[in-house]
């Protein structure tokens, strides 16, 4: 029989007993006749308790010693699991992902996956083993050095290994049943998704549903790997993410449709920056957005206001990751002379929540009905942004889970009995 992979998160290996449930999990499905390759994250909270302590002792540590810092975490999660293998009487070989052949660029802290050569995976596996393999990193093929994938990249270690091994399917293991049409934390009438596809899937991860890394959707579809996001802690089928979410062989007659909605997704971890008093000249914004692109920073939605007819004055406002938000600024006030801005400010009390659908495409009101339940909640919008699939606003931060679930209960997505459970994780 195929290949499998199998993805554990760190709510799915938060101690000793857990480790040992994977373990039995995994040995299941050697002994079902298949080969198993295993990513595995960090346990429980050690990413946010290692980020914790490189802080306390330096406040900009090195990018390089923070990579070399946070893999520390998912090597200990690979031994262990291996070791946990062994005590059921099977082996298994743990690898790094340097080891496993995870080659990436030389971006510390959010590196790209560029090629996975799995040579001693293959071997381990062509000599009996389970292989473990620690996600969420690998080794820069320019520099020699490691490097992290960004936070929740061992689904993209597992996607990515997956393609590489022409596995059958990559089981992603978590602590909820599938993907939801809201985070279950949050919206606890939230619905499990049976199909959703890598289109809606890439819009959801991109707005901030972290049950998926979007780098391992965009990976998944380009090689169509077959992904089922499931629980560690149950048997229940989880979500699959697919080609196309309607089913295969619609029968004679058949008029069901592709739902309109696939969920509302929120975000905190962006931050706003406004810049204001820009001279309204040729070539301002392309300076101001130069610099930020220099200093390695993604932006996400962008709004520039009709300057002042008295003062040809503009404010440009833009969204970033907050962990940036540092890096940016400093690298626009280095230009403050050049482009003769007024001053910046700057807010991290925003959140952003988001409406995704391909369904949107066919259907006029989506946006009224959205704007509307945010306004019956008493949400206030900061900022608006649109893809043809997608919604998204900038509220304040204390709204967004009244965003949420308003949003969710506008578009009949409550389900009639609660099915949206969470089994572990702190959800940090
Ligand atoms: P893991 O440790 O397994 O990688 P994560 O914490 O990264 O787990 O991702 C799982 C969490 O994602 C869930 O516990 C849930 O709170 C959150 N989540 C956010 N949006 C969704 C969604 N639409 N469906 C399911 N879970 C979601
Ligand atoms: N341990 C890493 C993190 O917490 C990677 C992962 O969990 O996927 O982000
Ligand atoms: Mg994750």
């Amino acid at each position: 029989m195929g290949i499998v992979v199998q993805k554990y998160g760190g709510s799915s290996l938060a101690d000793a007993d857990a480790i040992k449930r994977v373990a039995r999990r995994i040995v299941d499905i050697k002994k079902a006749g298949h080969d198993v390759v295993v990513a595995v994250s960090a346990m429980g909270d050690t990413t946010d308790d290692l980020l914790d302590l490189a802080n306390g002792v330096s406040p900009l540590p090195p990018a390089r010693e923070m990579d070399m810092l946070l893999t520390a975490g998912e090597r200990i999660s690979m031994a262990l699991v291996a070791m946990a293998i062994s005590d059921l009487g099977y082996t298994a070989r743990s690898f790094t992902g340097s080891q496993a052949g995870v080659i990436t660029d030389s971006v510390h802290g959010k590196a790209k996956i560029i090629d996975v050569t799995p040579g001693r995976i293959t071997q381990a596996i062509g000599e009996g083993h389970i292989v473990i393999v620690a996600g969420f990193q690998g080794v820069s093929a320019d520099t020699k050095e490691i490097t992290t994938l960004g936070r929740g990249g061992t689904d993209t270690t597992a996607v990515a290994l997956a393609a590489a091994l022409e596995a059958d399917v990559c089981e992603i293991y978590t602590d909820v049943d599938g993907v939801f049409t809201a985070d279950p934390r949050i919206v606890p009438s939230a619905r499990k998704l049976d199909r959703v596809s890598y289109e809606e899937m890439l819009e959801l991860a991109a707005c901030g549903a972290k049950i998926l890394h979007l780098r391992s959707v965009e990976y998944g579809r380009r090689y169509g790997v077959p992904i089922h996001v499931r629980s560690s802690f149950s048997q229940l089928e989880g979500t699959w993410v697919v080609n196309d979410p309607k089913p295969s062989a619609p029968s004679q007659g058949d008029t069901m449709e592709q739902p309109i909605i696939a969920g509302v997704a929120h975000d905190r971890s962006e931050a706003k920056i406004t810049v204001v008093g820009v001279p309204d000249k040729v070539g301002e914004a392309a300076r101001i957005f130069e610099a930020l692109a220099d200093a390695q920073i993604n932006l996400d939605m962008i709004v520039q206001n009709v300057s002042a007819a008295a003062t040809s004055l503009t404010d440009i406002s833009f969204t970033l990751p907050r962990t940036d938000g540092q890096t940016a600024m400093t690298a626009l006030a280095r230009i403050q002379a050049e482009v003769g801005y007024d001053k910046l400010l700057y807010d991290d009390k925003i959140g952003k929540v988001s409406l995704i659908g391909a369904g949107m495409r066919s259907h006029p009101g989506i946006t009224s009905k959205f704007f509307g339940a945010l306004a019956s909640a008493g949400v206030n919008i900061g900022m608006i942004s649109t893809s043809e699939i997608r919604i998204s606003v900038i509220v304040d931060e204390n709204a967004v889970d009244d965003a949420v679930r308003a949003t969710h209960t506008a578009f009949e997505l409550d389900a009639d009995e609660v099915e949206a459970v969470v089994y572990g994780g702190t959800g940090r």
